[in-house]
């Protein structure tokens, strides 16, 4: 396999990836993008190591946490810093939402 075909799997075996991830999200990709507008605020409080600001969110928008939060924690947020920096690195891409244009 040369060069060239390596790196067109690659991206291919990516594209699939997000392909993936973004038929298995729970939730709106405007909401999910929402959500991480919304933890990376201004005004966030300190995370304390539960979802609670994720919790509040999905409630406000009247998305049932249950069907939600497993998702997350399958992307690695198990708590609300985790989902801005472990779930938004697998989404980041699919919603269209970039840490560095929000700071
Ligand atoms: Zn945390």
């Amino acid at each position: 396999m040369d060069k060239e075909q390596k790196k067109r799997l690659k991206a291919q075996y990516r594209q699939n990836e997000q392909d993936e991830i973004c038929v298995s999200i729970p939730m709106g990709i405007d909401e999910l993008k929402d959500l991480l507008s919304f933890l990376n605020r201004e005004s966030a409080p300190e995370c304390d190591h539960t979802l609670k600001e994720t919790v509040a969110f999905l409630k406000s928008k009247q998305i049932d946490p249950k069907v939600v939060v497993p998702w997350l924690g399958e992307h690695g947020g198990f708590c609300d810093c985790e989902v801005i920096y472990n779930v938004y690195d697998d989404v980041g891409d699919i919603v269209g939402w970039h840490l560095d244009e929000n700071s």
